[in-house]
């Protein structure tokens, strides 16, 4: 498979707070990852991860530098640009689901392709082809709060790659779930990263799963370090 750059962070600087009390969180972070590449995020809670997804994902404004996705550098667009371009190319899961408590999985999954304009009949089809690759295929009539903890995740990372993205960004995907369910979440992620070529970058504190990521990288000093 052809590699390309997906995601590229060049000299990144975000700040929070004014004068004396300047929080520096990210300090000049460089990062590249490629497609097809599955990375580990690890790092201590406080430390900036969930900074350094919201500005990989457009989400947030860095300070400073530059956040280029597929090679187009993204801080200077304006924000309905932004807006598709995370649309189209960047998918988000979360450490809760966020699913929407009303509507089925399938709903659920069918949601941002209905946003983005394909009928109900193709966004349905590649709603239930991804719950079968999910290995939920059974559960897509059921509503968030009748699936189970693991289940839910697998929705939502179903979800987040419904408009096929070329990256995936995820924020303590499985921090939620037993360490058993954890690698069971996951095995299904990696298959799906592995099959489509996407990349993606995945906070977490499980080191088991780390270990099994291409690559392990930490925040050190506002910066993005392998490890
Ligand atoms: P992590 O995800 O690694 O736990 P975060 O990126 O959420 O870390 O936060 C890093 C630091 O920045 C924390 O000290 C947090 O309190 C602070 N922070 C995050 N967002 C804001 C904000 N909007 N305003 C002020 N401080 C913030
Ligand atoms: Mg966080």
């Amino acid at each position: 498979m052809k590699r390309n750059t997906v995601l590229k962070l060049s000299g990144v600087e975000r700040h929070y707070g004014q004068g004396e009390t300047l929080l520096s969180i990210l300090r000049g972070a460089d990062f590249t990852l490629n497609s097809g590449e599955i990375v580990a995020l690890v790092a201590p809670s406080g430390t900036g991860k969930s900074t350094l997804l919201h500005v990989a994902g457009l989400l947030e404004h860095p300070d400073s530098g530059e956040v280029a996705i597929n090679g187009h550098i993204c801080d200077n667009l304006p924000d309905d640009k932004r807006t598709a371009i995370r649309r189209s190319e960047i998918g988000f899961v979360y450490q809760f689901h966020h699913l929407l408590p009303e509507f089925s999985a399938l709903e659920n999954i069918m949601m941002p392709q209905m946003i983005s304009g394909l009928s109900n009949k193709e966004a349905k089809e590649r709603a239930s082809q991804l719950l079968d690759y999910m290995r939920i295929g059974h559960r897509g009539a059921h509503r968030p709060g009748e699936l189970s903890g693991g289940e839910q995740q697998r929705v939502a990372i179903a979800r987040a790659v419904a408009n096929a993205p070329s990256l995936l960004l995820a924020d303590e995907p499985t921090g939620n779930l037993d360490p058993e369910t954890a690698s069971y979440v996951f095995d299904a992620l990696e298959a799906l990263v592995r099959q489509s070529g996407l990349a993606a970058l995945i906070a977490t504190h499980n080191h088991e799963l780390a270990g099994r990521m291409d690559r392990r990288v930490t925040i050190a000093d506002g910066k993005i370090v392998d490890f």
